[in-house]
C-alpha cells in the first residue's frame, strides 16, 4: 500500500509538474509576445515623427543664410542626433521582426544561394576594407543553398563582416569562410582584430551591450550582434563567437542547408 501511494503522488507530482510548467510557460510567451509586438509597434510609430524632424532638418540646412553661424551648428547636431536616434528605431524594427516565431513554410522565405549572397556583400565591403588597408578574404568550397528570408540574412552576415571591419586596424585581416559540414553550411567571419575579453563574451549579443560603454555616439546602436543572433535563430541555426583579446574574433553561423536546388 505504502509503495503504491508513494508511485500514485510521484506520478501526481510528475503529472502535476508538467501542467505546471505547461500552464507556467505559456503567460510567460505570452507576456514576451506582447513585449515585442509592443517594440515592433513602437518604432514603427516613431518613424513618423522622426521623417518630419528630418524634413524640417532638410529646410533648414538648404537655407543657411537664414540662420547665425552658432545655430546653424546646432542644426548640425540635431541632424546627427537624429540620424542615431533612425538607426535604433529601424534596428529596434528589425529586431523585433526577425524574433517574430517563423515556420519553414513562411512566404518571405526563399531558396538563397549563400555563396552569392556573401560575394555580393563582400564586393559592397571591399572600399570600406581597402579604406582601412584590411584584406578581406572569402574562403569557399562547396555551391550552398539555404532556405531564408534574404533581407535578414543578407542583414546577419553585413553586420558580422562590417563588425570585423569596424573593430580590426590598419593592415588586419578579415577571413569569410563557408564550409559544409553534413546538414549544416557554417559561416566563420574571423578578424585579426582588438578581440574580445573572455569575462565579455557571455554578453555580446544582449541588446545595447559594447566592450566600450562611452561609444553611444559611434553610429552603431549595440544591436547588431543581436539582430544577427535573431536572424539565425528564426532560420533554425545558431551563431557562437570565440575571441582573444589583442589577438581577433571569430563569429561562426551555422544553417541548415537546403537540399534541392529550386
Ligand atoms: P555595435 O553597434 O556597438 O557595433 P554590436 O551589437 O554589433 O553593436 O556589437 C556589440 C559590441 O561587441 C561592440 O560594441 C563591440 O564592443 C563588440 N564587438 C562586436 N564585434 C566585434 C569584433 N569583430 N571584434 C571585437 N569586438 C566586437
Amino acid at each position: 500500500i505504502l509503495s503504491l501511494s508513494a508511485i500514485a503522488a510521484f506520478t501526481l507530482a510528475a503529472v502535476g509538474g508538467y501542467f505546471l510548467t505547461d500552464t507556467a510557460v505559456k503567460p510567460i510567451e505570452e507576456a514576451y509576445d506582447k513585449q515585442q509586438q509592443f517594440t515592433a509597434d513602437a518604432s514603427h510609430e516613431l518613424r513618423g515623427p522622426l521623417t518630419a524632424i528630418k524634413a524640417s532638418i532638410d529646410i533648414m540646412r538648404r537655407h543657411p543664410e537664414r540662420f547665425q553661424e552658432k545655430d546653424n551648428r546646432k542644426v548640425g547636431a540635431i541632424a546627427n542626433a537624429t540620424e542615431q536616434m533612425t538607426r535604433l528605431v529601424e534596428d529596434l524594427l528589425f529586431l523585433a521582426r526577425a524574433e517574430k516565431k517563423t515556420t519553414k513554410s513562411n512566404p518571405e522565405y526563399s531558396s538563397i544561394c549563400l555563396n552569392d549572397l556573401l560575394q555580393k556583400l563582400i564586393d559592397l565591403l571591399e572600399p570600406l576594407a581597402a579604406e582601412k588597408n584590411i584584406t578581406l578574404n572569402y574562403q569557399v568550397f562547396d555551391e550552398v543553398f539555404v532556405m531564408g528570408n534574404p533581407d535578414q540574412l543578407n542583414r546577419l552576415f553585413s553586420n558580422l563582416i562590417y563588425n570585423a571591419l569596424n573593430y580590426t586596424s590598419e593592415k588586419g585581416l578579415v577571413l569569410v569562410r563557408l564550409v559544409q559540414h553534413n546538414q549544416l553550411v557554417k559561416v566563420a567571419i574571423e578578424d585579426t582584430g582588438v578581440g574580445i575579453a573572455e569575462e565579455d563574451l557571455p554578453h555580446v549579443f544582449d541588446r545595447f551591450w559594447r566592450v566600450d560603454k562611452a561609444r553611444h555616439n559611434s553610429g552603431g546602436t549595440g544591436l547588431g550582434l543581436s539582430i544577427a543572433q535573431a536572424i539565425a535563430y528564426s532560420h533554425q541555426g545558431k551563431i557562437t563567437v570565440k575571441s582573444k583579446l589583442g589577438i581577433g574574433t571569430c563569429f561562426q553561423v551555422s544553417l541548415p542547408i537546403l537540399n534541392h536546388k529550386e
